[in-house]
């Protein structure tokens, strides 16, 4: 299903121009126009999903099998040092384009992309409290 209200529908499937790195009758991954790094991509998949709670489970599996492929050629390509591939679901979670896409962001020793997150610590009462909800 594709969504006309939606741009990452419109560039996954031609009907907007994309510097496109790779394309397959499923995905096609493209430069990001507001890049973390030199050579950030995204993965798109053509059919219209919002998020990970929405994707269908073998085109979510085909897609990490593509994140492996393009990292590794794009590491040989761009001379990096490393890889963030990141998933955002949800305002909350930073998403911003609600049609489901991977983050390839390349990594160079000293790049100033800056991005992680502040590391807390596990308490013993969260850890037992999310251990006890997922018993079934
Ligand atoms: P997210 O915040 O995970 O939803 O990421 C959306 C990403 O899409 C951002 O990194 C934007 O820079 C990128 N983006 C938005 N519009 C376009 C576009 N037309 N072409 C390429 N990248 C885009
Ligand atoms: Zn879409």
């Amino acid at each position: 299903m594709k969504d006309e209200n939606c741009i990452f529908c419109k560039i996954a499937n031609g009907e907007i121009p994309s510097a496109t790195l790779y394309e397959d009758e499923d995905f096609r991954v493209i430069l990001d126009l507001g890049p973390a790094t030199k050579g950030h991509a995204l993965i798109l998949p053509k059919e219209h999903y919002a998020n990970l709670y929405e994707i269908d489970e073998e085109v979510a599996a085909k897609a990490f099998k593509l994140a492996k492929k393009m990292v590794t050629e794009l590491t040989e390509v761009l001379g990096c040092d490393g890889y963030n591939v990141v998933q955002n679901n949800g305002a909350a979670a930073g998403q911003t384009v609600f049609h489901f896409h991977m983050h390839l962001i390349p990594r160079y020793k000293n790049d100033d992309a800056g991005f992680g997150w502040k590391t807390g610590k596990l308490t013993d009462v969260d850890r037992d409290d999310i251990l006890e909800r997922l018993k079934k």
